[in-house]
């Protein structure tokens, strides 16, 4: 029986798996299929504090990962299969195997919404990208024509933030009329570097026989008309998918599955704490996902301490 599990090693995950640890509670940190999250997917990270030189997101989670097991935390590779928690202890399936828990803390992060095509696949880190704000600022996209594809507030605040580096912004959309909040859409397509591709798609990223990305070849889905549009970095933003399906019915989410937290990182069930990307569709930024996995271990340990008083 474990006291806490941590489910997800992400910066929330693993952030709560330090503190945790730190309380003495010998946390189990089961990593999902993805050990270290989405950040280990992108190169520098320069918005994380306490790095003034920047640092590779994969060596950022390496760095949290050893300091919460230098505390005690246990970090297990595993996929939760399945959650039955109506009942005390918890019980999760870790790919066939059965564990229980005390407590929970959910950091099971949210995946990119990708395009589904292969040449976005093939080129991903080669120019493709899902993170403006990660890694706009790299020398390959400064002075460049970038393309953002996307309508709502994400794709405007992309493009927006792209604006400091490109060229010119291309905002492909796929209808006429943005998504994003009045006063984003309105800022977005006032900038004088941002020109919007309306009614289109991007059917090809070129150029996987480079092995980077020269141009997208985009559709306009009214008259079928395809055109080359040049640029260095493709900046997909249509939106994001959080992984909390095996908590369906049992933990209170929104129409999209974001976990909707009851006050602070507490859920709608007692001893189940929530932290980061699943329940977090609005800030998503690295930073913010270790305060809140922080937040979710510290009401973890308050919880057993209640429970054991
Ligand atoms: P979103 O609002 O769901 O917008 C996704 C956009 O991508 C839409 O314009 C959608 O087109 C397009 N799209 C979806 N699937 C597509 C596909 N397969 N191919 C091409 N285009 C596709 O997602 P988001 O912009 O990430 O925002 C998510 C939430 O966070 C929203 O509630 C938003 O308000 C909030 N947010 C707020 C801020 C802020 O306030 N600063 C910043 C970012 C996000 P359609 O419009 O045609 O559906």
């Amino acid at each position: 029986m474990e006291k806490v599990v941590i489910i997800g090693s992400g910066c929330a995950g693993l952030t709560a798996a330090l503190y945790a640890a730190r309380a003495n509670l010998k946390p189990l940190v089961l990593t999902g299929r993805q050990p270290g999250g989405l950040l280990t997917t992108t190169s520098v990270v320069e918005n994380f504090p306490g790095f003034p030189e920047g640092v590779e997101g994969y060596e950022l989670m390496v760095r949290m990962q050893k300091q919460a097991e230098r505390f005690g935390a246990i970090i297990k590779f595993g996929t939760v299969e399945a959650a039955d928690l109506s009942r005390q202890p918890f019980v999760l399936t870790v790919d066939g195997e059965r564990v229980e828990a005390e407590t929970l803390i959910v950091a099971s992060g949210a995946g990119h919404r990708h395009l589904g095509l292969e040449s976005e696949h093939k080129l991903e880190n080669k120019g493709v990208t899902y993170c403006a704000t990660c890694d706009g600022a790299l020398p390959m996209f400064r002075n460049q024509p970038l393309v953002v594809v996307g309508g709502g507030d994400s794709a405007c605040e992309e493009a927006m933030y792209l604006t400091r580096f490109a060229s010119v912004v291309h905002l492909v959309h796929r209808r006429d009329t943005l998504r994003a909040s009045p006063i984003m859409a309105e800022r977005t397509l006032a900038h004088p570097k941002i020109k919007p591709i309306w009614n289109s798609a991007v059917s090809e990223v070129l150029d996987v026989s480079l092995d980077k990305v020269t141009a997208v070849r985009v559709q306009n889905l009214k008259t079928s008309e395809a055109t080359v549009v040049n640029c260095a970095g493709v900046f997909v933003a249509i939106g994001h998918i959080p992984n909390t399906g095996v908590f369906k019915g049992s933990l209170n989410m929104d129409e999209q599955g974001y976990i909707v937290p009851k006050h602070g990182a507490a859920t709608n069930v007692p001893g189940v704490f929530v932290a980061g990307d699943c329940a977090d569709r609005v800030y998503r930024q690295a930073i913010t996902a270790a305060g809140l996995g922080c937040a979710a271990a510290i009401e973890a340990e308050r919880y057993l301490a209640a429970r054991d008083e």
